[in-house]
């Protein structure tokens, strides 16, 4: 009578082992920290074919010196004219990981919710499914919990999340007033950090530049008040909003706007060669790449973007990280923006989309290890 207790704890044993080896999927991802960037309305024509020939002037793409532009960014070929756009793109996060939404290859990523707008484009990334309530971009908190809220919550995560952005609509769309999770966006000075000289330098240039009105700071404030805040305070879900590739679209200047992508890149080449640096962040950070909207077509729609703008409901994706198999530029996927929060969540092993059953589920590949 003895030995049968013995025999069926070694019977579950036996039956524990043998699901574990059949487990394709490694028990626990490599990844302890995400940072997720967004470009906002970067056009997948302009990531994937780089600069768009019809706009290279001054009728059609307000371009103030089009010979200077086009010896920047004109090249033979769309492989060669995207790598000279955004060279760390397309050398490390299009080799070392995964890029999803090129049209041309049958990679398709859609917008889901019907405006084609910001703040509804980032509640649908950040929250993982559409309010049919939010519909444009008034400064109203959000009533719906972000996948940043809902890791925050968790064990862990609890002071280590932070955002940083351009436009100063974010505190509204984290809402952190109720999340707790601090949001710099706009002009505010940054918070939350050691004082310094260089700190106190940016925020007195922060305070200094806007035009009475203005709304949206340039990248390199956001871009600076991250690497400051990432360097003092390690979080491990940083969330940054960099603005200029739309601001130049709705102002007309397509050279501005390929300037503004062209410094994007080198934001997001100083960002990963310092995480790679930080042994808070070597080796178990994923990086995540993608955008809130479309723009309509050149030569005339691509300055805006919205509900009824043709084109302006494709978005593109793109990961990097110690999880994300090597597959470069993806194609025949279909993936929405509603995917992005579980996916994100997916890389830290955490099943978002099981405990939002309305979020979309993680793209299918982008980590391979996981809930
Ligand atoms: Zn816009």
């Amino acid at each position: 009578m003895r030995s049968l207790p013995l025999a069926a704890a070694l019977l579950v044993a036996v039956a524990v082992a043998a699901t574990a080896a059949d487990d394709p999927r490694p028990a626990k991802p490599k990844t302890e920290n995400v940072i997720l960037v967004m470009l906002d309305g970067l056009r997948w024509q302009d990531l994937f074919t780089g600069a768009d020939e019809a706009l290279l002037d001054k009728t059609r793409g307000g371009v103030a010196d089009a010979a200077a532009v086009k010896k920047r960014f004109w090249r033979d070929t769309p492989e060669e004219r995207r790598s000279a756009l955004m060279p760390f793109f397309w050398g490390t996060i299009a080799k070392e990981g995964q890029v999803h939404g090129n049209k041309l290859k049958k990679s398709v990523g859609r917008v889901t919710n019907a405006t084609n707008v910001s703040y509804p484009g980032y509640s649908e990334v950040l929250c993982g499914f559409v309010d049919p309530l939010i519909l444009g971009n008034a400064k109203i908190s959000n009533r719906n919990e972000t996948v940043l809220e809902w890791l925050h919550k968790k064990p862990g995560f609890e002071g280590k999340v932070a955002a940083f952005t351009s436009w100063e609509v974010f505190p509204y769309i984290i809402n952190d007033k109720r999340s707790g999770i601090p949001v710099n966006g706009g002009y505010a000075p940054l918070r939350g950090v050691p004082d310094s000289p260089e700190v106190q330098l940016l925020n007195r240039l922060t305070a200094e530049t806007p035009l009475d009105g203005e709304e949206t700071r340039y990248d390199a404030f956001t871009f600076r008040a991250a690497m400051l805040y990432l360097k003092a305070k390690t979080p491990r879900v940083t969330f940054i909003s960099f603005d200029e590739t739309d601001a130049q679209g709705h102002a007309g200047r397509y050279d501005r706007l390929l300037h503004g992508a062209h410094k994007n890149d080198a934001f997001l080449k100083e960002l990963w060669e310092t995480v790679q640096s930080l042994p808070e962040y070597k080796g178990k950070t994923t990086l995540i790449v993608t955008t809130d909207h479309g723009r309509g077509d050149a030569p005339v729609e691509w300055k805006g973007h919205g509900a009824k703008t043709a084109g302006a409901e494709f978005f593109w994706f793109a990961i990097l990280g110690p999880d994300t198999p090597a597959l470069g530029e993806m194609k025949d996927t279909e993936f929405t923006q509603t995917q992005v929060a579980a996916t994100l969540a997916a890389a830290l092993g955490h099943d978002y989309s099981a405990a939002v059953p309305r979020a979309g589920k993680p793209i299918a590949g982008a980590v391979k290890a996981g809930p």
